[in-house]
């Protein structure tokens, strides 16, 4: 009998969110639990079981019925491995997660971290569907990424590929939560221009931006097209780096796009105008003009769709 449905995994710091899909994408059952992470990495294995049975049951199917599952999470992990190494935000230490669900469900699983799962689900399903060589990159509380190269996932030598956050494009920048200077993350990440707006108000700086008791880049973002001079100029400097960040990313991959996604995308015009004016500055003319920088397609749902798209990308080898 041919298997015409997967299950998809998100697996986040405060939600496990589940989906069961058929090879295009469609979403039959899904199932949304807390974490519980700081019960520990046996009941949150427990948790992810109790997750797969209730996709299954809701959509009148059984483990025959599947072809694959994946999991996204927060990294560092091993894909290979299947274990989630740490993470800043689950107290995971060298968690066993793949070995488990595969004997349970007798279904071939597959992990990967958040961000190569969102790059996979954009090829499969979103704004890159179509094209063979396209990246991904996600800029909010961090910036994170993934590259799909010759159609398939780029997962490098220790599955990091595409830590483009913590790329060095200011030598003597700001220090980073990775301890190195001047990473793309502390120069262009939501993070830091919340932390720009916070330095100018401090500094008592004219602008509206004071009036907020907390400054994120959301604020900022608001205050900027109504006209605040301070708030413009924070994020023309922020998405400056993210410009230089993504003419890196081209002149590195040559790839047909670039899809910009997480918070600060939400921005808009603003970010995407900005990144494109930069890319052409800095690029070859000819692979500027070739490659389109795009916002990411998929929605609130992106990484439980990402899930579904690795289990089917990982299960066609
Ligand atoms: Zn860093």
């Amino acid at each position: 009998m041919e298997k015409k449905y997967v299950i998809g995994i998100d697996l986040g710091g405060t939600k496990i969110n589940g989906a069961l899909a058929d090879l295009e994408g469609n979403v039959i059952s899904q199932h949304i639990i807390p974490t519980n992470a700081s019960e520990g990495e046996e009941k949150v294995l427990n948790r992810i079981f109790q997750v797969i049975e209730k996709v299954l049951t809701d959509a009148s199917k059984t483990s025959e019925d599947i072809k694959a599952i994946g999991i996204g999470s927060p990294g560092p992990l091993d894909a290979k491995k299947g274990i989630i190494i740490s993470t800043p935000n689950l107290p995971f230490d060298n968690f066993e997660l793949i070995k488990p669900i595969k004997e349970k469900f007798n279904i071939p699983t597959y992990l990967d971290n958040d961000a190569n799962v969102a790059a996979i689900g954009e090829h499969i399903f979103g704004a890159g569907k179509g094209t063979e060589n396209m990246v991904f990159i996600t800029v909010s509380t961090g910036v994170g990424g993934g590259a799909i190269i010759n159609g398939k996932i780029y997962r490098g030598n220790t599955c990091n590929a595409l830590e483009i956050g913590h790329t060095t494009i200011e030598k003597d920048g700001p220090r980073c939560n990775c301890g190195n200077y001047g990473c793309v993350e502390a120069l262009a990440s939501g993070t830091a221009i919340g932390k720009r707006a916070n330095e100018a108000v401090e500094r008592g700086e004219e602008t509206s931006l004071k009036n907020y008791k907390e400054l994120t880049s959301y604020e900022v973002f608001k205050e900027a097209k109504q006209g605040d001079k301070v708030a413009s100029g924070i994020l023309d400097s922020c998405l400056n780096y993210l410009g230089i960040c993504v003419a890196n990313i081209i002149a590195t991959f040559d790839p047909e796009m670039v899809i910009i996604g997480g918070g600060v995308s939400h921005g808009g015009n603003i970010v995407f105008d900005k990144v494109r004016e930069v890319v052409k500055e800095r690029c070859l003319e000819s692979m500027a003009n070739a490659c389109s920088i795009v916002p990411a397609g998929l929605g609130a749902d992106s990484g439980v769709i990402g899930a579904v798209a690795l289990a089917i990308s990982e299960s066609d080898d």
